[in-house]
């Protein structure tokens, strides 16, 4: 059948970029959210930053990596406004002997595949100040292609697109199959149906059946905001230890983020700014001694974390169904009860906005019968049934595509 509608459910960045690469191949797309605008919930920060996390040749790294060079790419093609990205590069700083033995590694790992294409070069503190344009006491890996984006300009841009209708205030409850359309019925019992479904609600989706065994969990972040001072105007880049500290964009820096499981309030706690200025410590003395008391506002949100964090991203399957009657381990992946027309895309974790857009566009591919442009491993890696199908022994089917 060829895809002709669309719902998504889910206007974060996952949401967005999904809706976006359904609509570049001429499918009619309604995405839909349940607050009164998109982008309120993870994707809401002012700014986001846009560097990979990288610990060596694993796969995690390699994903980190091809999905944040896609991510530039995609930004730039758009285009966006010079006020809403800036590859302002970005210094990953040896600031202990472990993270200078890492970032060491990785600079390796880099120049030997230089088929990557990835510029990063060690720099130390001297060559680390002139870049940063600010005194910095760590030797740093420095990525010149990094920047940041806002995130409430690349949602808007993403969905002003003709072939794409934004319904907000609208929760999706449920979901069900009539046979031909998928229907995602809402709070007020109102149906709304489509060729295909794509689930992008992040830590919400385990609230539809469908979903239950995907196997994520949210982790409280919160950032905090510090007015820009006279010396820290002069930041070029982003720097970043454990975590991020962005030059000033509308005057302000972005300082983040927290990292905690099993904690889903949103409040804005001191302790949390406290955190974040510890970690800003780390990365120079001088700069939080002239910002700390310059607090404008925090903001907390949720990411959307799975067990082994890559991303949740392809077609579903019953799990009812498999897990009643599972298939032999070596058969087929066309043995597997497959919900024809449904899919996800969560699972972003601490870097969605270097992640999703290479996600959302693969998984565009596969709705549509192109080849994903990604190797099988790597798109197996993210295969979305595959904690189900690991509990249930299938270890094989669990990694495929
Ligand atoms: C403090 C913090 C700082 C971060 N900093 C960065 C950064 O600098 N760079 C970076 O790349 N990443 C960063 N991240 C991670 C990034 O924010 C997430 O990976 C990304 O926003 C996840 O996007 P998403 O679309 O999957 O989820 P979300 O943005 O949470 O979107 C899910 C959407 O689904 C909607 N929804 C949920 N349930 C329903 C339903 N039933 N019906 C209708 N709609 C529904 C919600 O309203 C929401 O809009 C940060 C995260 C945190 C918490």
């Amino acid at each position: 059948m060829t895809t002709k509608t669309a719902i998504v459910i889910g206007g974060g960045i996952a949401g967005c970029c999904t809706a976006y690469a359904l609509a570049q191949r001429g499918i009619n797309v309604t995405l839909i959210d349940q607050h009164e605008n998109i982008g309120l919930e993870a994707s809401g920060n002012p700014c986001a930053m846009l560097y990979p996390r990288v610990s060596g040749n694993d796969a995690l790294s390699t994903f980190a990596l091809a999905a944040f060079l896609y991510s530039l790419d995609f930004y730039q093609s758009l285009p966006l406004p010079a006020a809403a990205f800036n590859a302002c590069g970005m210094l990953q700083t040896g600031y202990n002997a472990r993270e200078f033995a890492r970032i060491s590694k990785v600079a390796v790992i880099l120049r030997e595949n230089s088929a990557l294409n990835i510029a990063a070069k060690l720099v130390n503190p001297i060559e680390a100040s002139q870049i940063a344009g600010v005194s910095i006491n760590h030797s740093a890996l420095y990525f010149p292609q990094a920047g940041w984006v806002k995130p409430s300009v690349l949602l808007a841009r993403l969905t002003q697109h003709p072939q794409i209708s934004v319904l907000t205030s609208c929760r999706i409850t449920a979901l069900s199959n009539t046979g031909t359309l998928w229907q995602a019925t809402d709070m007020q019992q109102n149906t709304h149906a489509a060729d295909i479904v794509v689930i992008a609600s992040a830590n919400d989706a385990k609230h539809l059946p469908q979903c239950q065994h995907t196997s994520t969990q949210p982790v409280r972040g919160q950032i905090t905001l510090l007015a820009a001072s006279e010396n820290s105007r002069a930041l070029n880049t982003i720097l970043c230890s454990d975590g991020y500290f962005s030059p000033p964009v509308d005057g302000a820096h972005s300082l983040g983020a927290t990292f905690e499981a099993g904690q889903s309030d949103l409040s804005i706690r001191q302790a949390d700014h406290q955190k974040n200025l510890d970690a800003l410590n780390t990365l120079s003395s001088i700069l939080l001694d002239d910002l700390e008391s310059r607090i404008l506002a925090g903001r907390a949100s949720l990411r959307c974390v799975s067990a082994d964090y890559f991303p949740i991203l392809g077609q579903l399957i019953d799990a009812n169904t498999v897990s009643q009657r599972p298939p032999r381990p070596n058969a087929d992946r066309s043995s597997l009860p497959w919900l024809d027309g449904l899919y996800i895309n969560t699972g972003h974790g601490s870097k969605g906005f270097t992640s999703a857009p290479w996600c959302a566009e693969l998984l565009a591919q596969t709705i549509c019968g192109e080849t994903p442009n990604v190797n099988d491993a790597l798109l197996g890696a993210m295969n979305p049934n595959r904690f189900l199908l690991k509990k249930l022994g299938l270890k094989r089917l669990a990694k495929m595509a």
